[in-house]
């Protein structure tokens, strides 16, 4: 859509909770890109890789390896949520007395304990991403739009994603789909490209592994397509969960429909987050012997015979 006078977005007052900032990716879409993270997502798929984008507030961090059992945490918690673990000689968080207010942030000079999340204007996050320019315009590529699911926080992520598209930056939106409102679905119909999760054509085991139903998914999906969208679908990987010998050319088949695709992401499972989970005081509870490597090709091969063009990796 061209941007006129009329839908320039006011982005003056827009503020959005981020988690992290990638410069210099390869993998979210084409060319040299920035990625941002957003926090917040109605998704809770089990073998999410960023637990910490799954809140939509700032959740306290602490990394245990960094910790000098300096007691200052503990005196200043209000909540008394902080105690020594004498096994451990360091100190641990009851997580269902922490409601998350930072007090012990400030004292742990030593930075175990930090906020996952940190508050942006749509203006100072521009500014970040902005820096990178040469980069986008040397290489076809721009900013992505991640999470979380970014149209978790609609009036930001829409703010932030006009200020880059008026100053001619391509801008990928990766989405899990769900979008269930016009503010939310409007920022996938006005993204440049869209990265488009697709977890399960079954609505059943959908449910089961990301806690909602694929319907509104599949619809938005179903309508982006017809809009002439670029779209990028990805998959992850994950044995027995996503990907069967069963359902390969069922998925196959409903994808090589889609006339809007441009190409599928296969993303194999691996279990690189689970450091984050550590670092929220929760388990990681997902675990596979399967070869991820042969179930990875051999779908990549089959997919490929349905004349799409695939991708392994993001
Ligand atoms: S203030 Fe930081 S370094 Fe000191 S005990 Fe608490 S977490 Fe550990
Ligand atoms: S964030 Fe607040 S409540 Fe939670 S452990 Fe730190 S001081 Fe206590």
């Amino acid at each position: 859509m061209a941007i006129t006078e009329k839908n320039k977005h006011n982005t003056d007052n827009e503020k959005g909770l981020v988690f992290h900032i990638i410069h210099g990716s390869f993998v979210d879409g084409y060319g040299i890109r920035t990625t941002v993270f957003l926090k917040g997502c109605p998704l809770r798929c089990a073998w999410c890789c960023n637990p910490e984008g799954q809140a939509s507030y700032p959740e306290l961090k602490y990394t245990i390896k960094d910790c000098n059992n300096c007691g200052r945490c503990i005196d200043v918690c209000p909540k008394n949520a902080i105690k020594v673990n004498p096994l451990l000689e360091k100190v641990q968080i009851d997580r269902k007395l922490c409601d998350n207010c930072g007090a012990c942030i400030g004292v742990c000079y030593t930075g175990s304990l930090q906020y996952f999340g940190t508050y942006y204007t749509v203006d100072e996050l521009f500014d970040i991403i902005k820096k990178d320019e040469q980069y986008y315009r040397s290489s076809g590529g721009g900013v992505t739009i991640g999470g979380g699911e970014p149209t978790f926080q609609p009036d930001f992520t829409y703010a932030f994603m006009k200020k880059c598209q008026e100053n001619y930056i391509h801008v990928a939106v990766d989405t899990c789909g769900y979008a269930t409102t016009e503010e939310q679905f409007r920022i996938l119909a006005e993204a440049n490209l869209l990265l488009y999760d697709l977890k399960s054509l079954d609505p059943n085991a959908h449910t089961k592994n990301t806690g909602v139903s694929n319907e509104i998914i599949l619809s938005n999906l179903k309508m982006l397509n017809g809009m002439g969208k670029s779209i990028i679908i990805r998959i992850p990987v994950i044995p027995r969960l996503t990907v069967t010998n069963e359902n390969m050319e069922i998925i196959a088949a409903f994808l090589s429909r889609l006339k809007s695709l441009e190409r599928v992401d296969l993303l194999a499972y691996h279990t690189y987050g689970t450091i984050k989970y550590e670092q929220l005081g929760r388990k990681y509870k997902l675990s596979t012997q399967a070869n991820i490597q042969e179930l990875t090709e051999k779908t990549k091969r089959i997919f490929e015979r349905y004349g799409l063009n695939v991708q392994l990796g993001g």
